[in-house]
């Protein structure tokens, strides 16, 4: 069966082999950070409403989990924001019912959680893992590029709420753009609203390639340290170097992607949509791929094309 809704199961940084359930359509999101990945939000909105069928998705999943895959995660992601469906709490309830063993995590961009029907939703996950960027109005406005129903101090409060009520591990990520969130008295402002949050663990990220804005760039190590120290806790999350060697990682996979970028440069829509594979997909490769030296990066109007690069490179 080919699926529509579940893609992987993929390596990820953060979660070891996880299935992937992307809920939205492409690119469906509250916000339109500018270092987005997944290129730049094509429909901006805070309207949680049933975008992808409750049915097919369960369907999908049953297809998929009856065969007992090995998995550490069945992880609600994808290309957009996935608390926007209004049934993930319900295909979480079943989920949980039908395969209790397995565990189920949620990446959020957080923004939805001041809604009390969504944190009831998700109080079976085993594990929350938010973002939050800014507190100030401004800085969150400037990087997140939220909807115009959504703002800064309601994810927080959201935040706060979810953290009383929930049971189990909240994992906040905090995206770190030099110039912008990590300027004293904003990540000053970040650290009060992180010790009122209470998170299991606080998780600094940066860009590892060009995202949705040509201008933003990665901070240095150094400087993800200091905020680290400064914030307490907090842990970089590492380099994922290692992923051609994780047991999910097909070299099939790779070799689609090496034969069509060397054909022509390609987005990481282009490929998805050429490859047949869900956008996360192909994201989790063509970092493997960067990282081993095999292809390069071109930044255009367009967005960031992908070239095999030429031996004397
Ligand atoms: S990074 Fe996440 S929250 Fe931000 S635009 Fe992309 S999908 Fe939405």
């Amino acid at each position: 069966m080919a699926y529509k809704y579940l893609f992987g199961p993929v390596p990820s940084r953060r979660l070891g082999i996880s299935l992937g359930v992307d809920l939205v359509p492409f690119k469906t999101c509250t916000l339109n950070c500018v270092y987005c990945e997944c290129g730049p939000t094509t429909y901006l909105t805070s309207e949680r409403k049933e975008y992808v069928p409750f049915d097919e998705v369960m369907n999908e999943l049953d297809d998929c989990l009856s065969l007992s895959p090995s998995l550490d995660f069945i992880t609600f992601s994808g290309s957009g924001e996935p608390t926007l469906n209004i049934r993930i709490g319900d295909i979480i309830d079943l989920v949980k019912q039908k395969y209790p063993e397995y565990r189920i995590a949620v990446l959020t961009n957080g923004t939805l959680l001041s809604d009390v029907k969504l944190r009831d939703g998700l109080m079976k996950a085993n594990l929350i893992l938010p973002s939050l960027d800014a507190t100030s109005e401004e800085l969150f406005n400037k990087i997140n590029r939220p909807c115009k129903e959504i703002n800064a101090k309601d994810a927080v409060s959201g935040l706060i709420e979810l953290r009383k009520e929930y049971s189990g591990e909240i994992w906040l990520e905090v995206f770190i753009i030099p110039e912008l969130n990590d300027v004293p008295e904003e990540i000053h402002q970040l650290k009060s609203a992180i010790q009122e949050i209470k998170p299991d663990r606080i998780q600094l990220n940066t860009l590892d390639r060009p995202g949705s804005e040509k201008w933003v760039v990665p901070a240095t190590k150094d400087g993800m340290e200091k905020i680290a120290s400064y914030l307490g806790n907090a842990e970089i999350i590492a380099d994922f170097s290692s992923r051609r060697e994780v047991k999910s990682f097909d070299r099939s996979i790779e070799d689609a992607i090496l034969s069509t970028t060397r054909r022509r440069p390609c987005t990481a829509a282009d490929l998805s949509a050429i490859l047949g594979l869900h956008i996360n997909e192909v994201n989790k490769y063509i970092q493997a791929l960067i990282e081993s030296g095999s292809i390069k990066i071109d930044v255009q109007e367009r967005g960031v094309f992908y070239s095999i690069k030429p031996a004397s490179d």
